[in-house]
């Protein structure tokens, strides 16, 4: 049988590129690849509809199980690509087994950025899984500090504050979404998530994590529950390195 065409990471770009490549005609053995134990699913739901409660995994999923063994493409879930020899047109999974390809598609994307300090009440929200344990934690009262005023953290704050939750928001930066957003935008946010009672602080330095709050660089300290950090993506670039 001929070598197949393999598509690493099985996001939005990897699952689409694969559904395409059947809609174009593509007949040939296809592999999608990914280390998510998931169908491939888009990622904006997770900090609107699925924290809200109102999205789920189904309703973000590009397709099921079902079309892909219908349209033949076969997915290897939860087994990330640990190297890639491109002379030899091989890679290799994480349980050790090889794979010769005739095409591969690198759609690796991008993980969150994360503190150098891990703490066992700090979340993210890049996956999923992370979306899933995140609104478990979104109850009622709960105390939460979120650290990086981007689309992230705003729209973990604002979902936080409907379900309920106390919210401080932590911008280390003079505005909120100053990288993508003029002044005017970000002033107008600024302004709706403080009447909605989110407690938005700029200019704001983060000095540690404790087990009960945050400690500010001015010696403030924030006591909380959770804290969830939203300071931007890393892009997944080791393999193609
Ligand atoms: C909470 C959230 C909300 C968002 N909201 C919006 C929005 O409202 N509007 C908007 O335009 N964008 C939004 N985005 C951004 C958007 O989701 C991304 O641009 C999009 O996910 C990029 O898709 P991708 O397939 O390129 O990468 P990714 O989604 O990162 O998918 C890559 C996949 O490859 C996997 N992978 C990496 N390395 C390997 C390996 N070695 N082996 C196997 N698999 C591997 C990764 O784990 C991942 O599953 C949001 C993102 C998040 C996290």
């Amino acid at each position: 049988m001929n070598a197949p065409i393999l598509i690493v990471g099985a996001g939005h770009a990897g699952g689409r590129a694969a559904l395409t490549l059947r809609e174009e005609g593509y007949t040939g053995r296809l592999i999608l690849i990914g280390d998510e134990p998931h169908v491939p699913y888009e990622r904006p739901p997770l900090s609107k509809g699925l924290l809200q409660g109102s999205a789920d995994l189904a309703s973000c999923s590009l397709c099921d199980h079902e079309r892909l063994n219908a349209l033949g493409i076969e997915h290897i879930a939860g087994n990330p690509v640990t190297r890639l020899e491109p002379q030899q047109q091989r890679l290799q999974l994480a349980d050790g087994q090889w794979l010769p390809y005739a095409g591969l598609l690198l759609a690796t994307g991008g993980r969150a950025r994360r503190l150098p300090q891990e703490q066992a009440n700090v979340l993210y929200l890049r996956t999923h899984d992370e979306a899933l344990a995140l609104r478990d934690s979104l109850t009622p009262g709960t105390r939460l500090v979120v650290v990086g005023g981007g689309f992230i953290g705003l729209e973990v704050a604002a979902t936080a504050r409907g379900l309920g939750c106390e919210v401080t928001l932590l911008e280390a930066g003079p505005r909120l979404a100053g990288r993508v957003l003029p002044p005017v935008i970000s002033e107008a946010l600024l302004d709706l998530h403080r009447q909605q009672g989110v407690d938005v602080r700029v200019n704001v330095a983060l000095a540690s994590i404790q087990a009960d709050g945050v400690l500010l660089v001015d010696g403030q300290r924030l006591p909380c529950d959770w804290v969830v950090v939203g300071i931007g993506m890393q892009p997944n670039i080791e393999l193609a390195t």
